[in-house]
């Protein structure tokens, strides 16, 4: 089994690290060559519009897509869960459009730019939650599934092998949510 961590900008060295933890090889992928044989890949936290350009540049978006038409599932932590959704609210900016959810970037507000907080998540119980100037799940369509809401607003959804998260589990030293998503890739 190979998992890649998209290595273009962001926390990738935390889930590259993170991945070892869960006994798994994981490599960093910055060309669309390197996406070879990856049965799964996670996009990480950081700047959306600098992960999604540097992604349309070296053409990885059209390939990210393809692996997942053939199989390859897909883990999005913050600005990864922005690049990976349908709709973005008032941006234009690149993105896979992999997730039907619409999203917000920013929206914790000032105050609450970047907060920690304890979560409940379906299927791995309670959490540590770091949010990051963290975006906002507005809306979710065709089958998307909630596995946590804070403030009844999604946190971690599922649909099939897509993963997306707007909290940062790599920045903890609690395994569980990649392991769950270990889990997703090995059944898929
Ligand atoms: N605010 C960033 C964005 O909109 C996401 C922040 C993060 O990944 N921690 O791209």
């Amino acid at each position: 089994m190979k998992i890649g961590v998209l290595a273009l900008q962001g926390s990738f060295k935390e889930h590259i690290e993170m991945l070892g933890k869960c006994s798994v090889d994981a490599v960093s992928v910055k060309r669309p060559e390197d996406l070879k044989d990856m049965n799964g890949l996670i996009i990480p936290g950081g700047e959306s519009t600098a992960i999604g350009n540097l992604m349309q540049l070296s053409h990885l978006d059209m390939e990210i897509i393809k692996r997942n038409r053939h199989g390859m599932a897909i883990y999005g932590t913050c600005a990864g869960a922005i690049i990976l959704s349908k709709s973005i609210v008032e941006s234009q900016q690149p993105r896979l459009g992999l997730l039907d959810i619409s999203i917000k970037r920013n929206d914790y507000g000032r105050q609450a730019d970047s907060f920690e907080t304890e979560l409940d998540i379906e299927k791995i119980g309670k959490f540590k939650g770091i949010f990051i100037r963290a975006p906002v799940i507005e809306k979710m369509n065709n089958g998307v599934q909630i596995l946590s809401e804070l403030n009844s607003k999604p946190i971690l959804v599922q649909k099939n092998n897509i993963l997306a998260s707007t909290f940062h589990p790599e920045l903890t030293d609690d395994k569980r949510v990649h392991e769950y998503f270990v889990d997703i890739v090995k059944n898929s």
